[in-house]
């Protein structure tokens, strides 16, 4: 029994070593073998036999060396970033995209679907089709499968409690698809997913607080504290907070939801009706009929300069501070990232988020928070994807 125990605390300690030393190599690029037990405090010997073990499985690999004053240059070591391959889904948008990335994130192939409007058996058939479809250009031992997905997830279990746009409830994703294909599942929220590539691949790399606030669709919101994503349920559903008494009825049920005045089909649906109600508005120039108004074209004549859409742009601001004041109420003041296509009314739009967080919260006045727009130029899909692969890489190899 006692010899069990030894064994397996032995095994545990050998995989936080090979964990940490991985980590390491990832973070670092390029390290001898001397460096890395500086850096993680492991002795010579233990880090020489992690290394060796991590060549084995072909995780890391030696080149060339560097040259000294003293003695035998020493060999360094790398990631081999294409030791595995992992495919990445963004099951957020109405075009299903999925791809196969190398361990750095770089995407090797991607592929669409289009599943505009499809729900239920037919949009999970499609989720089959896009890994099907992807898996004969994997040349490299797979990972696994990382998975940015709306709604509400249960990050544990990787079951799919509510995403309405696709009239899924409580599916047990995950699951499903590790059966199907004998590899490792994980699936976050698409606004976690976009959290997490900023924090390991964008500018805001490993800052330990950090909010992403994506508008598109819905409204929603990834939050990182002291490092840890916050995984609760429903975590982050801001969108669905009212702030117009008696406002209209919002597709959750309830009324006056930020997403009924704040989201891109909110911001739409209100341009249509100033295109009718001013026949002067640049609107009515961009497109033949109202209806034709998309986000888009509410971009376009905003930044011709539309003073309706001035006003437009200062409401969505308006609401958006609203709920954003009430965050940093409760999380201090992290960094603050906007996502989505609103962030192209740019530094108007947030100058009055943070005036109405400012004004509306005595942490806002006491430290100016820093509100921007994600730095990931990348397509949202893309950002998604690299989010989903972030999570996988996180959970498989603990790198981050
Ligand atoms: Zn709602």
């Amino acid at each position: 029994m006692i010899a069990a125990t030894e064994k397996a605390t032995r095994e545990q300690s050998k995989r936080h070593n090979n964990r940490l030393v991985l980590k390491t190599v990832y973070d670092r690029g390029m390290s001898s073998r001397a460096e890395l037990a500086r850096i993680t405090n492991l002795t010579a010997t233990t880090v020489s036999a992690t290394i060796a073990e991590l060549i084995t499985d072909g995780l890391v690999e030696e080149v060339g060396s560097v040259s000294t004053e003293r003695g035998k240059p020493p060999t360094l070591i790398r990631l081999a970033k294409d030791a595995r391959h992992l495919i990445a889904l963004d099951l957020s948008r109405s075009v299903f995209r999925g791809a196969i990335l190398n361990l750095r994130g770089e995407v090797i192939q991607q592929k669409d679907i289009v599943v505009d409007g499809q729900t239920g058996e037919v949009a999970l058939a499609a989720v089959y089709q896009l890994i099907d479809a992807l898996l004969p250009a994997v040349k490299r031992p797979l990972l696994g499968i990382g998975i940015g997905a709306p709604g509400i997830i249960d990050y544990n279990s990787g079951i799919i409690r509510q995403a309405a746009n696709l009239d899924w409830y409580n599916l047990p994703l995950s699951e499903q698809l590790a059966k199907h294909y004998d590899l490792a599942v994980h699936i976050v929220n698409d606004n976690q997913a976009v959290l997490l590539a900023e924090f390991i691949f964008g500018q805001y790399k490993n800052s330990s607080e950090l909010v992403v606030i994506r508008v598109g669709h819905g409204i929603g919101a990834g939050i990182m504290v002291n490092g840890q994503l916050l995984h609760g349920y429903a975590t982050g559903e801001i969108g669905h907070v009212v702030v117009v008494d008696n406002g209209e009825r919002c597709s959750c049920g309830n009324y006056g939801c930020l997403e009924t005045v704040a989201s891109n089909r909110a911001i739409v649906k209100r341009a249509r009706t100033m295109a009718e109600l001013h026949p002067e508005s640049s609107l009515n120039q961009l497109t033949a009929m109202p209806e034709e108004i998309t986000i888009d074209t509410v971009m376009q004549a905003f930044k011709q300069g539309d003073p309706l859409l001035t006003e437009l742009m200062a409401d969505v601001g308006h609401y958006l501070g609203v709920v954003i004041a009430h965050l940093v109420g409760v999380l201090g003041t992290p960094p603050i990232l906007l996502c989505g296509r609103v962030a192209r009314f740019g530094k108007p739009l947030l100058d009055v988020i943070e005036y109405e967080v400012c004004t509306r919260s005595l942490t806002g006045r006491l430290n100016r928070p820093k509100i921007d727009i994600v730095s990931l130029k990348a397509e949202i899909s893309d950002i998604v994807i690299l989010g989903a692969a972030a999570s996988l890489l996180t959970n498989e190899l603990g790198l981050f």
